[in-house]
């Protein structure tokens, strides 16, 4: 059920601990923890604690946690000192999406094309 804890469910279990992860900030709410591999210098996974399967799930159920994530991305952005960093939800498969729990990228410290492929 949206926003219940999925056993198999990766990004569950770095929150519950049991798969470790570079864990750089940590709220109530929110987990954010380094990408295993990074598509830039920083490359970063913002993830709400409780599980939603995408960005969309997130937005319709939990607004106000949704705006958390947004909160700590920017967070995560000013404490590696990024100016200029992307925010990205991929959301279903077509679009890259990988892992089912809801997740924003926090990508900066090198240019970055627009529009992306
Ligand atoms: P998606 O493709 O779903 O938008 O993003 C999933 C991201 O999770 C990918 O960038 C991938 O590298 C990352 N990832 C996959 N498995 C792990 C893991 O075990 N630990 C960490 N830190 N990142 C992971
Ligand atoms: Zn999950």
């Amino acid at each position: 059920m949206a926003g219940e804890p999925q056993d198999d469910c990766l990004f569950c279990k770095i929150v519950a601990g049991t798969i470790p992860a570079t864990i750089v900030r940590e709220t109530e709410t929110t987990v954010a923890f380094r990408d295993i591999n990074p598509q830039a210098p920083t490359h970063v996974l913002v993830i709400p604690k409780a599980h939603y399967r995408d960005a969309a799930e997130l937005a319709a159920h939990a607004p106000e946690l949704a705006a958390d994530v947004l909160r700590e991305s920017a967070a995560v952005a000013d404490e590696d000192k990024l100016d200029s960093y992307r925010t990205v939800f991929n959301t279903g498969s077509g679009a890259g999406q990988t892992v089912w729990h809801a997740h924003a990228h926090v990508l900066g410290g090198r240019g970055l094309n627009w529009p992306p492929g």
